[in-house]
């Protein structure tokens, strides 16, 4: 059986105590051991004195076309990527592709961003201000590189993206990584950085990775390490308490979990094509890596005079999924990807279940194609409704991390809309789909400020739209309260969660050639 080393200090090293067994979701076929006990203290030690010093060295012209290169490792090994992510991820082809080509996309956007910045190592922020009674005395604020390690802990569901939008980031702030995959799902993180190690032309200690638990890898943090995590609010909860990162003050860029709304206006019909594209990524969102995307739709806000409609629509084309063995080319949704995750649907289900009717797929029981009898972590898309929108707390309260959501009928108003979209508590992302333009302008102050990302789809921007699920490079990925407060990508703003600002006071003259250095 294959056992996952982690690449740390420079070598492949096996930890010293079993930790699990990562499986096949759907035929539950063991693929490889995970183990724990590895010295983390000298991991980080190595980030620090060779990593960070090699990273620093570099200019964000130089980061930028180290990115290029880890971008074009993730390409050239695209099919054994997407393979292993079908394999051990429970991935559709398409779902892998969202996950590995995601990875080089954003990659490629972050080195593109680091020829722009140049051969700089100061980046200012803002203009010169006068300080002095002349112009003589001048303040400036500047960003550089964090002199510390960049820790992340990720989530299952996206083992190559998550490890690369972070680290892209990261390594062009000039800050080294250490990255912890979730246990399940790090088949495919693990042959990455293998890949990277051996072509990436990575400097030494610049990226390690663990697999395995997470030991004593916090206990590590100091002052200048940033700690980002994606995952559940729990894990969230713990990691936030943790020790080193109360006594150091530590960063910590967290993103959690999200009831994500989708909003359809009284304008739209249907069968117009707002109404279309708003069909086509509400049942995107529940099918898509079977519905485990944080951006995922979980709320579907419909006007009362068109619920029964909506729900026709979507119980019409959700009777065309077909769920089984994703390594099939007719299977279009897969399991769920651990046994755990499986069991934790379930129950969200059930508890949906007693304040909701069924629109689609009862609780979820369903007969996988090309699976074993009894085998796979298997749930087929469901679909509940409720009349009660505000009154419905199972909806608003807890996020069903897999292929459910919920429709909710409201009176149409946007203020209505907004207030209901608040009720998740804060969210990565929100879509509303309208071409009133005296809707959206009713409607967007007053969500906006409870989400990361407001998606408005409209006729205009139909034709292009990748939907409300897909986090962009260029946007802002993260959002409050709930959704952890976290912000990541965003063109530079994702860099700059990697950097310090500090405020240079003196000669506006010397000021001005550092930064222009
Ligand atoms: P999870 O159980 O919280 O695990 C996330 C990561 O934390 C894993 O790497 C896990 O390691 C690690 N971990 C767990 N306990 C830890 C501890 N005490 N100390 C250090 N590390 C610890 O979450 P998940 O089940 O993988 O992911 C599902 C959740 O993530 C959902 O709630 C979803 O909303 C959220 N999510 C959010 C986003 C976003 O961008 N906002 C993206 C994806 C997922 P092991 O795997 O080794 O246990």
């Amino acid at each position: 059986m294959k056992v996952l080393s982690s690449y740390l200090c420079g070598a492949w090293v096996t930890g010293s105590t079993a930790a699990g067994l990562l499986v096949n979701p759907a035929t539950e076929e063991p693929l490889a051991e995970i183990w724990g006990g590895v010295d983390l203290g000298a991991a980080m030690a190595f980030a620090r004195e060779r990593g960070g010093p090699a990273l620093r060295a570099m200019s964000f012209a130089d980061r930028g076309q180290l990115l290029a290169r880890l971008a074009k490792v993730v390409h050239g090994n695209r099919e054994e990527l997407l393979a292993l992510a079908v394999a051990n991820g429970g991935n559709t082809r398409g779902d892998a592709k969202f996950d590995v080509d995601g990875a080089a996309g954003t990659l490629a956007h972050y080195a593109a961003l680091g020829e722009q910045l140049g051969d700089r190592r100061v980046l200012g922020d803002g203009d010169p201000i006068q300080v002095g009674r002349t112009a003589r005395m001048a303040g400036q604020h500047v960003w550089v590189p964090r002199p510390g390690v960049a820790v992340f802990v990720n989530a299952f569901n996206f083992p190559a993206w998550g490890i690369a939008e972070k680290a892209a980031c990261a390594l062009l702030a000039g800050m080294p990584v250490v990255v912890k995959p979730a246990s399940a799902t790090a088949l495919v993180a693990q042959r990455l950085v293998e890949l990277w190690a051996a072509d990436g032309d990575l400097p030494e200690g610049a990226l390690q990775l663990l697999c395995g638990p997470a030991g004593d890898l916090l206990d590590h943090l100091r002052g200048p390490d940033v700690l980002a995590f994606t995952g559940s609010s729990a894990t969230a909860a713990t990691l936030r308490q943790h020790p080193a990162v109360i006594a150091h003050s530590v960063r910590v860029n967290v993103e959690a979990d999200s009831l994500n709304a989708a909003v359809l206006a009284p304008d739209v019909e249907l069968s117009s094509e707002t109404g279309q594209l708003f069909l086509v990524d509400v049942v995107r969102d529940i099918t898509q890596k079977t519905g485990q995307k944080c951006t995922a739709i979980r709320r579907v806000l419909v006007p009362a005079a068109r619920a029964d409609e909506v729900c026709d629509a979507l119980r019409e084309r959700l009777a065309g999924i077909v769920v089984g063995d994703p390594a099939r080319d007719d299977v279009r949704m897969g399991p769920l990807a651990t046994a755990a995750q499986r069991r934790d649907v379930a129950e969200g289900v059930a508890r949906l279940a007693e304040a909701t009717t069924e629109v689609f797929g009862g609780t979820g029981a369903v007969t996988p194609v090309g699976v074993p009898d009894g085998k796979g972590f298997f749930l087929g898309p469901v679909v509940r409704r409720t009349d009660d929108a505000a009154g419905c707390h199972a909806m608003h309260d807890r996020e069903v991390f897999g292929p459910v959501a919920t429709v909710a009928a409201y009176r149409g108003d946007p203020i209505e809309a907004a207030y209901l979209v608040a009720r998740g508590g804060g969210g990565l992302v929100c879509s509303a789909y309208t071409d009133d333009r005296d809707w959206v302008t009713r409607f967007v102050p007053e969500a906006a400020g409870h989400n990361g990302r407001l998606y408005l789809g409209s006729a205009k921007m139909a034709a292009q739209s990748p939907g409300p699920g897909t986090a962009l490079p260029h946007l802002l990925h993260g959002g409050p309260g709930r959704a952890g407060g976290g912000e990541e990508l965003g063109g530079l703003r994702g860099v700059e969660r990697y950097l310090q600002r500090c405020a240079l006071e003196g000669d506006a003259s010397v000021l001005k050639a550092l930064i222009d250095a």
